[in-house]
């Protein structure tokens, strides 16, 4: 049997779900994960309808694109109608800001065009130096390593990027600290976690008394990870726990770290729905300012009353707090096909996994 058989192994699974109620504490406890693919794979496979009804798993704010501020998607539609040429991924494109969105604007005729990496953005910079370039950055520390090597690289002067760029583990700890994200252990995103690192999650364990576990992304790794979580509960332990080794290390990436920290530095930082969290918004360095869309064309900060759409639940939903089906607008006026709130658009957003898997329930 692959690798990867055995990771979708039916018959391990329903082992490991048995391994579940063998072990967990017969109270109720919340297991938060924050990664749009740990959502995926929990919908997909069906885990949640396995396990005791005392676990709950609730998703997290585990979306990059859900997460991106409506301001961010306004200015960046802002400057495409200025007549910069904004480059930007595909997904974050179709994400509605409070006036804009990309697709939109670029169906008006504005210059937005759809790039799989910021390689293709910097091609287009290269290609026509008498045209602005900006880059729509978008992502957790999983994509912000390839955004830094390439500022250093040294660009052409008409590129520049519009950072909006966050960091998944203090955002954690502080959520859970200011009681916004209630859990009792958390599934931490393998991916972004290879980069950051298992020491990154460390407070939670240590001083919150949360125990937390690196997981792959396959059924019988998730479930594996929620064993991890659960035995801890039960013998009312808090460690950071690895399991998905076969990526995951104590330290992290320290190349891409280092990369990053040599062009970001970390700032307070808007998350749509949540709020402001401190340390968690990766911002140029005063050195690479000339490449900052934010500095090179003077984009003020504002304060929205409000950045979603009336009746969207997103905030609720990215704090785990309820369900897409509680929200009215399910499936009813927010569907892929047209996404209302910032949660329908990815298929990293809990509300598109659900509504592609369960859309009537
Ligand atoms: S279903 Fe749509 S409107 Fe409702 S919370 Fe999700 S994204 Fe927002």
């Amino acid at each position: 049997m692959s690798f990867l058989k055995e990771l979708r192994n039916r018959e391990l699974a329903y082992a490991l779900v048995r391994k579940i109620k063998e072990v967990f504490p017969k109270k109720p406890i919340k297991i938060c994960h924050v990664c749009g693919t740990h959502e995926w794979t929990i919908v997909h496979y069906g885990l949640r309808s396995l396990l005791p009804d005392n676990i709950e798993l609730i998703a997290g704010p585990g979306c990059p694109v859900c997460i991106t501020p409506a301001l961010d998607i306004d200015q960046a539609a802002e400057l495409a109608l200025e007549g910069k040429t904004v480059t930007v991924f595909g997904d974050v494109s179709r994400s509605v800001g409070v006036k804009y969105s990309l697709e939109a604007v670029r169906s008006e005729g504005g210059n937005v065009k759809i790039v799989y990496s910021i390689l293709d953005a910097l091609k287009i910079a290269k290609s026509d130096k008498s045209k602005e370039v900006v880059f729509f950055a978008v992502g957790f520390e999983t994509t912000a390593p390839l955004t830094a090597l390439h500022i250093l690289r040294t660009p052409p002067k008409n590129f520049s990027i519009l950072s909006s760029h966050r960091y998944v583990p203090p955002a954690v700890i502080t959520l859970y600290s200011r009681g916004k994200l209630e859990m009792d252990g958390v599934i931490a995103p393998g991916h972004a976690t290879t980069i950051s690192g298992l020491k990154t999650y460390e407070p939670l364990a240590k001083e919150h008394g949360i125990p937390v576990v690196a997981s792959g992304f396959e059924p019988v790794d998730v479930l594996m990870s929620i064993i991890m979580l659960v035995k801890q509960i039960s013998e009312g332990k808090a460690e950071v726990l690895n399991q998905y080794s076969r990526s995951v290390t104590w330290e992290g990436n320290v190349k891409a770290m280092q990369t990053i920290n040599r062009v970001f530095e970390l700032t307070d930082a808007h998350w749509r729905g949540i709020g402001t969290i401190e340390h968690t918004g990766f911002v140029l360095r005063k050195e690479f300012k000339d490449y900052d869309a934010r500095y090179k064309y003077g984009l003020k900060n504002v304060n929205y009353a409000s950045e979603m759409h009336p009746g969207c639940r997103c905030a609720e939903i990215m704090l785990g707090k309820i369900k897409p089906t509680q929200c009215p607008l399910y499936m009813k006026v927010c569907k892929p096909s047209k996404p209302v709130g910032p949660c329908m658009v990815s298929i990293e957003g809990t509300c598109r996994i659900w509504a592609t898997h369960i859309a009537f329930s």
